[in-house]
């Protein structure tokens, strides 16, 4: 056996044997496993000569949340009955700045949903080159069909207990699925009404109070400037390029915007209820009748449908639809291998995943065999958690940049972030890994705090 075949199967030999221990640690959370196993593939390879990462047993420690708070969530509906629900705090690692990840409300959400989310984001944070932890919390609390005093009660009573793990120095939470604009109000409101203070303890506030300028759109825009330059990096261009895009909440509809203002074409956008397809590229007009169909009215994506001529409404998902591109932007495990091989066979250029971990792991795989540009949830959508850093900054020196200083700084961070996975990305192959490239990046950071820190 040659020295090179020698090492990669002792590699193998560590990440089975890694793996092993973490599903025995985590009974019952294949969200989480997939998570850990997506990154400690790309990490042992790359720590295989460095055995100070494995003396401080770093990965064995990065795969343990800091502290995974769980709480009760009472509150009570329009008719006066009163409901229980569960909320959570995972406080994943603290190695490079203090807690930073959304919050969100979906019957889904268990700890293992929490914790994979709560993971991945320690990478992404390290990732936009800002001094931010990771952490995740929500509730499996369903908001669809609540009135919005039922929202503001259940909001109310998540923050009256989550009030005392988090502060903008050690746990500064956001939104996410589920939790908008309106719900970041009556929590920030909460916290202020109990502590008697007014601080940066949420991201994702309204400009009125705090907010930042250019955070409701960072996400779904950074996930675009990402798809931008993976084209550049590898001579091609977005220019005239037809994007397949899914869900149709923040991330989904500013993706679709951005699209529009680079020169692609975004053909299809989806809800758990199926998807519409506009042959044509659906217009700014469009996409901001179905920001406020979802937003305001809080209807069912099929309804564009009825609205417009050149939209068509089809059960499942968008994936069977030929397109140069797709943005995954709903949720976890939402592309299968199955759709992958039609996207394949139809011939996808690049994926760029704006959702967190949309693609399974045999997806992922599938997609980078077949040399198709695959641009990782955590660097695609770290737009989002970047303008929350800034967000952090302005509050902290009570200051308020425009939209053009924010702009050009997603701009530029989607640029530096793409450039750290070229970085260490490049595997020989014919297209850079950013797979690879993202996880090593994001490791490296936290793993050097980490070292530094001692065994804590
Ligand atoms: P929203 O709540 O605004 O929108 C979620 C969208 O996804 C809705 O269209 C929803 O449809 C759809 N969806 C949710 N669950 C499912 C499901 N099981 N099957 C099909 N469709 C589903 O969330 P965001 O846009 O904020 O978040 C979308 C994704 O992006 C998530 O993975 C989130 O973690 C990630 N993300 C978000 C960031 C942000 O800044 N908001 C930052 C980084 C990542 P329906 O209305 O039917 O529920």
């Amino acid at each position: 056996m040659s020295k090179l075949h020698a090492n990669e199967s002792k590699t193998q030999e560590y990440l089975t044997r890694y793996m092993e221990g973490v599903t025995k640690r985590n009974p019952g959370q294949p969200e989480f496993i997939q998570a850990v196993y997506e990154v400690a593939s790309t990490i042992f390879p790359f720590i295989a000569d460095k055995p100070i990462y494995h003396e401080m047993q770093i990965l064995e420690r990065m795969a343990e949340p800091e502290r995974v708070i769980s709480f009760r969530v009472p509150w009570t509906d329009d008719q006066g009955r009163i409901r229980t629900n569960r909320g959570w705090r995972v406080q994943f690692n603290s190695a490079i700045g203090p807690y930073k990840g959304g919050l969100r409300f979906h019957p889904s959400v268990n700890e293992s949903v929490l914790k994979f989310l709560g993971y991945e984001q320690t990478f992404k944070n390290s990732l936009t080159g800002l001094p931010m932890g990771g952490g995740k919390g929500g509730a499996n609390f369903n908001p669809k069909g609540k009135t919005d005093l039922e929202i503001m009660r259940f909001c109310q009573s998540f923050m009256t207990e989550l009030y005392r793990h988090v502060g903008a120095d050690t746990d500064v939470p956001a939104g996410d699925i589920g939790v908008g604009g309106r719900e970041i109000g009556f929590m920030f409101g909460q916290y202020k009404r109990i502590t008697n203070q007014f601080v940066g303890v949420l991201t994702g506030k309204g400009i009125e109070y705090g907010g930042s300028k250019m955070r409701t759109e960072a996400t779904g825009y950074g996930a675009i400037f990402f798809l931008r330059n993976m084209f550049a990096q590898h001579n091609d261009s977005i220019e005239g390029k037809t994007v397949l895009i899914s869900g149709s909440g923040n991330v989904a509809t500013h993706a679709a915007e951005k699209c529009l203002h680079l020169g692609a074409k975004p053909l299809t956008m989806s809800d758990s209820g199926g998807f519409i397809h506009c042959k044509d590229g659906f217009t700014q007009d469009q996409i901001d009748w179905i920001k406020d169909l979802k937003n305001v009215r809080r209807g069912r994506i099929s309804e564009a449908a009825d609205e417009f001529n050149n939209i068509s409404f089809h059960q499942g998902r968008p994936w069977g639809v030929p397109g140069d591109c797709a943005v995954p932007s709903a949720t976890q495990n939402e592309v299968n291998a199955e759709e992958a091989a039609v996207m394949i066979k139809n011939g996808i250029k690049a994926v760029a995943e704006a959702a967190n971990m949309p693609c399974d792991q045999e997806a992922v795989e599938a997609f980078i065999a077949a040399d198709v540009l695959f641009g990782p949830a955590k660097a695609v959508n770290a737009g989002g958690v970047g303008v929350s850093g800034l967000e952090m900054s302005q509050n902290s020196a009570r200051i308020a940049w425009d939209t053009d200083h924010l702009r050009t700084l997603l701009e530029n961070m989607m640029r530096d972030i793409h450039d750290s996975c070229v970085q260490y990305g490049n595997t020989g192959g014919k297209n850079t890994n950013y797979l690879q490239g993202a996880n090593v990046a994001g490791f490296v950071k936290v793993a050097d705090a980490m070292i530094a820190y001692g065994h804590v």
